[in-house]
């Protein structure tokens, strides 16, 4: 019998798969940060969130906030594996007049996704803004964000987290992909981000570690968010191309994508 967890675990080499097929067709976009994030995706849009692919707008939805939106392609392959749109559509990626636009654009009319987002250190404003928003309106929703670690270089994301701990937003959730890369290596030869747990904590957030392609430890964590009363984080530890061995933890495939003859290659060796 094959558990839940097994099937997470397929769920995300699926989403694995449409992202190198359909960035492989577009010949361009974001591979490293898409395939290092497909666990954690597949635990949200298949486990976690509660969401209606039929009914993209039903106001009690949880929303998912892609504030690193350059890594949309695993949003995409996560909304599409869900049913919001056809999974065919995702071979449309970056075409002209797709809805499927390299950074993710609202005014294209893409079912599920909740913000245009690629400027860095927007999303996480907009994150708070939504769970004020279900607070006020007496909203039982959970918001999560989710933005990079070099992202977290910019002054807004540390504007954005002070209001969240002045709030106690406890409907809110980020997820850090800690992958310790971002375009130009390492992040802490480019801007140290650490003590970051200890920052955030000093900024009244509850910090925890999460193993990000830990199927079991991603699932027990954001089903424990309930239990803290303040803005939770979880620093999820990630490798960026997780799933291709010739792709991980190289930053050069940060913003690279395969040619048509590595892709076979690639699926091939997906885990
Ligand atoms: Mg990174």
């Amino acid at each position: 019998m094959i558990s839940r967890n097994q099937e997470l675990k397929a769920i995300a080499i699926n989403l694995r798969k449409s992202v190198l097929e359909s960035l492989t067709t577009a010949g361009s976009g974001h591979l490293g940060g898409s395939l290092g994030m497909a666990d954690i995706f597949a635990v949200l849009y298949f486990s976690i969130m509660n969401h209606r692919p039929a009914e993209p707008s039903w106001p009690d939805r949880d929303r998912l906030i892609l504030s690193n939106g350059h890594i949309a392609p695993i949003l995409y392959a996560s909304l599409a594996h869900s049913g919001y749109f056809a999974v065919e559509e995702l071979k449309t990626l970056r075409k002209l007049g797709s809805r499927l636009q390299g950074h993710p654009g609202r005014n294209h009319g893409l079912p599920g996704l909740e913000l245009s987002a690629g400027s860095l250190g927007q999303g996480v404003g907009v994150s708070i803004g939504m769970a004020l928003a279900a607070k006020h309106l007496n909203k039982t929703c959970q918001i999560y964000c989710i933005l990079g670690d070099g992202e977290m270089q910019e002054g807004s994301v540390w504007e954005a987290a002070m209001s969240a701990g002045h709030y106690k937003l406890n409907n809110l959730t980020w997820i850090i992909d800690r992958n310790r890369l971002q375009i130009d290596g390492d992040t802490e030869e480019v801007m140290s981000l650490e003590p970051l747990q200890s920052k955030l904590r000093s900024f009244n957030w509850e910090v925890q570690l999460m193993g990000g392609h830990d199927i079991n430890d991603i699932l027990f964590k954001l089903k424990g968010r309930s239990n803290s009363q303040k803005p939770v984080a979880f620093i999820a530890q990630t490798i960026m191309g997780k799933g291709v061995p010739e792709i991980e933890n190289n930053p050069a495939w940060h913003g690279k994508v395969p040619t048509t003859s590595q892709l076979e290659g690639f699926l091939a060796s997906l885990y």
